[in-house]
């Protein structure tokens, strides 16, 4: 059970009903806690200082790492801060040593974070881009994935979690087709991982990516994992360096090789405090507790007339992230109504998935509602009741 008090940890909570955590989730009064000591009591830069403060803050920014290790089950295997989980895509995309010819498969699934990097690798260096279709309800064929996972692809880029259906991606049948074949896999984890228990070593990919301020972490904050450290780093500067001489430079080992400069070190710190928090209302009790609500969304929404809700239905085999449209109305004009009408944040249009919407024949997008553990079956009602409302007088 997720205890109701925790509500009173999210104090914009009183004021309006927050269904956009697939956006960004709300940050507790903890997290922002842990943020602010750091600015009160201990401000100082990491790494190589020896006063005091220095050596306090490095403690605390190295603590917040070990607890997002914890949180993945990464043992082995590098964690970088990042700022989002589009600099880590990216940092992949851009840190890879790629020639002509090489195969990167990624579907039509993918948020567009998970698909320029690509696309921008495809014109760089003529990579051969491969992105596969899914079925309206955002399942994939297993034989589309055989044969465009060729022997020699090099690498499988694939989102966990649809940010936009919340249908959650057979990950680890991926990653043997990609173990059989020899390619590398990246894993989109920004929906999945701030609701979903993950294990890297259970999902099998090379590269995980997710973002801080989506798991009750501030902004400005993501992470690359990475089996193997083997991409360039993306920045060169302050703090990934070993040994520094007129001439030339030795790089670091460690993650310190991939955060050149200074991190985002109140957010490390926060997104630490935010795992903490999660991990004491258990991920299984988050899962439980959002699976009940999008159970509730799901069958409500489909029962009105005029809506129409996309994705794979009330199956338990997905994530609180629902898309719907209302007959009649603009997804912008419906998330506008539901503001005004009844203080529901939802979020509408494309999603950063525009390739996604004209596949599924909805170019205007849709409006979504997505949940995270601070939510209630109240706000599940009071949406149903409100979009009734709208798609009656539509
Ligand atoms: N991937 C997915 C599946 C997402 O839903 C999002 C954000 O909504 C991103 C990537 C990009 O995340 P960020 O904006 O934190 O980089």
């Amino acid at each position: 059970m997720i205890p109701a008090e925790i509500r009173s940890d999210f104090p914009v909570l009183s004021e309006v009903i927050y269904l956009d955590s697939a956006a960004t989730s709300l940050s507790p009064e903890p997290v922002l806690a842990a943020m602010l000591e750091y600015e009160h009591v201990y401000r100082a830069n990491t790494g190589r200082g020896v006063h005091r403060l220095a050596q306090v803050a490095t403690q605390k920014y190295w603590d917040a790492r070990q607890r997002v290790k914890r949180f993945i089950g990464a043992e082995s295997g590098e964690l970088v801060f990042t700022k989002n989980t589009t600099e880590a895509i990216n940092m992949v995309a851009l840190g890879l040593p790629w020639k002509k010819g090489d195969r990167v498969v990624t579907t039509l699934l993918e948020h567009h974070s998970n698909l320029l990097p690509w696309m921008r690798t495809r014109d760089r260096h003529g990579i051969d881009l491969r992105i596969i279709p899914p079925g309206p309800d955002g399942a994939f064929d297993p034989a589309d994935l055989e044969r465009e996972i060729t022997p020699g692809t090099r690498l499988v880029a694939v989102t966990h979690a649809s940010n936009v259906l919340g249908n959650l991606v057979p990950v680890r049948e991926i990653a043997e087709i990609c173990r059989d074949r020899g390619a590398l896999l990246l894993v989109d984890g920004a929906q999945s991982v701030p609701h979903v228990p993950v294990r890297v070593e259970e999902l099998g990919c090379d590269f995980l990516c997710f973002s801080g301020h989506k798991m009750l972490g501030p902004t400005g904050t993501g992470i690359l994992w990475m089996r193997r450290p083997e991409i360039e780093p993306l920045l060169l500067g302050g703090g990934a360096v070993e040994q520094v001489t007129g001439s030339g430079y030795t790089l670091v080992g460690g993650p310190a090789r991939y955060e050149g400069g200074t991190p985002n070190i109140a957010g490390a710190i926060g997104l630490g405090r935010a795992i903490g928090y999660l991990e004491a209302l258990g991920m299984g009790e988050v899962r439980r507790h959002e699976q009940a609500l999008t159970r509730q969304m799901i069958e409500g929404l489909t029962g009105i007339d005029g809506v129409t809700v996309y994705g794979p239905g009330a199956t338990p085999d997905r994530i609180g992230v629902v898309s719907f449209t209302v007959q009649g109305l603009h997804p912008h004009d419906v998330a506008h109504l539901l503001d005004e009408e009844a203080d529901i944040m939802v979020r509408s249009g494309h999603h950063c998935c525009m390739p996604l919407m004209t596949h599924l024949g909805v170019p205007d997008g849709t409006v979504r509602a997505s949940l995270h553990c601070y939510n209630n079956a109240d706000d599940v009602e009071k949406l149903i009741g409100t979009v009734r409302m709208i798609a009656g007088g539509a």
